[in-house]
């Protein structure tokens, strides 16, 4: 039985083949129809036959063995199959993976990115009535999350968890956090945890000087002379100096204390405070800035703290001073 010369006038996945010569047992034609299909003739060997689709009208190649012990499958059904899921989620399916895995195939998205995907992963989606989600524009939405929470997406993440990524802090540090928890700027830096809240730090008492009035500021740092520096935009003309530092076993600590002290000084002597105007063009801070003519109380407020006095709690102040002069 031998490779004819004839073609079939028709498309066979795609491609004209040779008629091969030679007969259709019975047996065979059965095995199509109970899988959907209708025998209609044979191509290029004896191993080969062609089939007809009863459900696309399409006609395919199959080896005969795949026909009677298999399930063959009608790669056009398959195609019209993956394009429609595709439209489903808003994607438009191009063709053929270019890195030529047959499990994918290249996709287009409504934003108008094309990337390469995973068929049953769009199959999966259309079924499940999703979206499918752009690679390229769901990094620049992530990126753009975290630069808003103060840190850069570095890529994926270390851990084997789809939900999170890579990032990398303000600090310097880095280490994965879930997408949601950036989102939602919910993320603690185990870098800066450790040099501000689990270290020592100090609470500091600076002075300067602006062009009107002359100024004290209270605050904490694990550096205050740096904290001075920085602080000013033109040391010259501010002329900042560290005045005081009390030194606590943590910046958890610090941060607790300070910000006790402020509030306490806010409820009984706000008008020590200076309004943001005066100071706002010469140091580099929102608040924490109160009249020179406020150092008394503030010191004494700092030697109750040194003598154990914890501003958290509501015990009085002034019985831990041991300046009654001071305690006006
Ligand atoms: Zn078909
Ligand atoms: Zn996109
Ligand atoms: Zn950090």
């Amino acid at each position: 039985m031998p490779l004819t010369d004839t073609f079939y006038a028709f498309p066979i996945d795609h491609e004209f083949l040779p008629v091969f010569a030679g007969d259709k047992p019975k047996h065979w034609r059965n095995a199509a129809k109970n899988k959907g299909f209708d025998l209609i003739g044979r191509t290029l060997d004896r191993l080969h036959v062609v089939l007809e689709c009863n459900h696309c009208g399409n006609a395919t190649r199959k080896r005969i063995s795949v026909v009677l012990g298999h399930n063959p499958e009608c790669g056009h059904c398959i195609e019209q199959r993956r394009k429609a899921a595709a439209e489903s989620v808003g994607a438009v399916l191009l063709g053929p993976d270019p890195e030529k895995d047959r499990h994918y195939g290249e996709y287009q998205f409504e934003c108008g990115h094309i990337d390469r995907r995973q068929h049953l992963r769009v199959e999966a989606a259309a079924a499940g009535g999703f979206k499918l989600s752009c690679r390229d524009c769901t990094y620049a939405l992530h990126e753009a999350e975290a630069k808003f929470a103060g840190w850069q997406l570095v890529g994926p993440a270390l851990r084997n968890n789809p939900s999170y990524r890579h990032y990398r802090h303000e600090c310097g540090h880095h280490q994965d956090v879930g997408v949601a928890n950036m989102r939602n700027l919910d993320v603690n830096c185990a870098g800066c945890e450790e040099s501000w809240a689990s270290k020592p730090s100090k609470i500091y008492l600076l002075s300067f000087m602006l062009p009107t009035i002359p100024v004290i500021k209270l605050g904490f740092s694990n550096n205050p002379i740096y904290r001075v520096k920085q602080v000013q935009f033109d040391p010259a003309e501010t002329r900042g100096t560290l005045d005081r530092e009390i030194e606590l076993e943590t910046g958890h600590a610090a941060i607790c204390v300070e910000k006790a002290l402020h509030s306490h000084i806010e409820s009984e002597r706000p008008e020590l405070i200076v309004s943001r105007d005066h100071f706002s063009a010469h140091l580099r801070t929102t608040s924490e800035i109160y009249h020179e003519r406020g150092r008394g109380h503030i010191s004494s407020l700092l030697d109750a703290v040194e003598a154990g006095w914890d501003p958290n709690l509501s015990t009085d102040w002034k019985s831990f001073t041991t300046h009654p002069d001071r305690a006006a």
